[in-house]
């Protein structure tokens, strides 16, 4: 059934009509005004102005929002993610320890900047399964790079402990997790170096978009030239000028920068991103609340340090499940106006590490399989309201009262 014909059927039934949980929020009215200037001056590469271009106010003000001393903004995530890898300068085929919950991008960004993933398992609170972890971390790492998936953020004092003993540089894939604290401090601060993205299914939507934040100089005036600070652009970038001299000409240029207009788009976001994080944990534990109610289904808890910033929700079918029960559960709740897919019974997932088929080696990890074959994803926009929420709770107990029984 179409997503309107659900409408009408619901409409028509006086039943509460389907949320839309795909659209996007608008872009706020501010960044119009500054999109027109930009089309009437043709101003939109990030180099041209000598100073004060869209981009290089976002770098200031997200550095300043995220409190590090420099900020980078690419592409997108997995550019940052790729930038970070080289300006470690690690060798080729370094080993880089990745999280087996992930999106595909994350290791191929791995094999983009020539180094090897090796997957970590995955437990069923959907963070790093830290004794997996430990035991890769002895068998030789090079680097480690944890994507906090879907926002739930792996145990960050066990990881920087375990890294820091062997000296071992942490890579935060924060692309999902802007505005999660952890002890306090903010996702993505905890690591050498912290990743965003502004793709559309983000906290802060630019259509595309990425950035880069560390306190480390020289790891920053690397990651700058290679995004394609070609000659002297270096100069726009404040506070690193000594570290430049230091790479001039000796950087290859992947030309990853942002586009003026990117930037202002997501200038008049970055003031909405406590606000957004506030509403979506609110509705993110009102629905969690009322799935937990139920023996079939859990949600994962935050860990004791996280304070987590979720648009999205995941839940486990617990107890037992057949596979074909894990998919009427999905149809039904699909009858039921609400999107569920289970991770790894949608064909061709992206977020399925055996999808990965472009990997040199397919691990075998049973424990990530495991959850991701019973590992339910829903969209759950901050913007949803209580009725939608309400709607969306209904549908899935029903659906899971089809399965199950009452
Ligand atoms: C979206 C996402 C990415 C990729 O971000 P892009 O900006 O699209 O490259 C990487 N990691 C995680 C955890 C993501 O959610």
């Amino acid at each position: 059934m179409t997503r309107d014909a659900l409408a009408e059927r619901k409409a028509a039934s006086g039943l509460s009509p389907v949320p839309n949980v795909y659209d996007a929020e608008p872009i706020p009215d501010a960044a119009r005004a500054e999109i027109e200037r930009l089309l009437a001056s043709g101003d939109l590469f990030r180099y041209t102005a000598p100073e004060g271009a869209p981009v290089a106010k976002l770098e200031a003000e997200f550095a300043e929002h995220m409190g590090v001393r420099y900020a980078l903004a690419v592409s997108s995530c997995s550019a940052a993610l790729f930038l970070s890898m080289k300006a470690l300068d690690l060798p080729r085929g370094a080993r880089v320890l990745v999280p087996a919950f992930t999106f595909a991008a994350v290791p191929s960004a791995v094999v983009h900047a020539d180094c090897t993933p090796v997957l970590v398992e995955v437990g069923a609170n959907m963070r790093i399964d830290m004794d997996d972890f430990r035991a890769k971390l002895a068998e030789g790492a090079d680097a480690v790079l944890i994507s906090h998936m879907r926002g739930h953020t792996s145990d960050m004092d066990a990881i920087m402990a375990a890294c820091d003993a062997r000296g071992i540089p942490v890579i935060e894939d924060a692309a999902h997790s802007l505005g999660t604290l952890w002890s306090g401090r903010k996702i993505g601060t905890i690591g050498k170096i912290g990743c965003f993205s502004f793709q559309s299914y983000k906290l802060v939507n630019s259509g595309e978009g990425g950035m880069l934040i560390t306190d480390d100089p020289e790891i920053a005036a690397r990651a700058v030239i290679m995004s394609g600070a070609y000659e002297h652009n270096w100069k726009k970038h404040p506070g690193l000028q000594n570290s430049f001299h230091l790479w001039q000409n000796k950087l290859p240029l992947y030309n990853m920068r942002m586009h003026n207009l990117s930037a202002a788009v997501i200038r008049p976001q970055i003031p909405l991103i406590e606000d957004r994080v506030a509403r979506g944990l609110a509705n993110h534990d009102h629905v969690a609340d009322r799935l937990n109610t139920s023996p079939w289904l859990e949600v994962p808890a935050p860990l004791p340090q996280e304070v987590r910033a979720p648009d999205s929700l995941q839940f486990n079918l617990t107890g037992d499940w057949t596979d074909d029960e894990a998919r009427a559960f999905q149809e039904a709740a699909s009858r039921h106006g609400v999107s569920v897919q289970v991770f790894g019974l949608s064909r061709d997932n992206a977020r399925a590490f055996w999808n990965w088929q472009f990997l040199d080696e397919m691990p075998d990890l049973p424990r990530t399989r495991a959850m991701l074959m019973r590992a339910c994803d829903t969209r759950l926009p901050a913007r949803l309201t209580q009725e939608d929420l309400d709607v969306i709770v209904s549908g899935i107990l029903a659906a899971t009262e089809a399965v199950k029984g009452a």
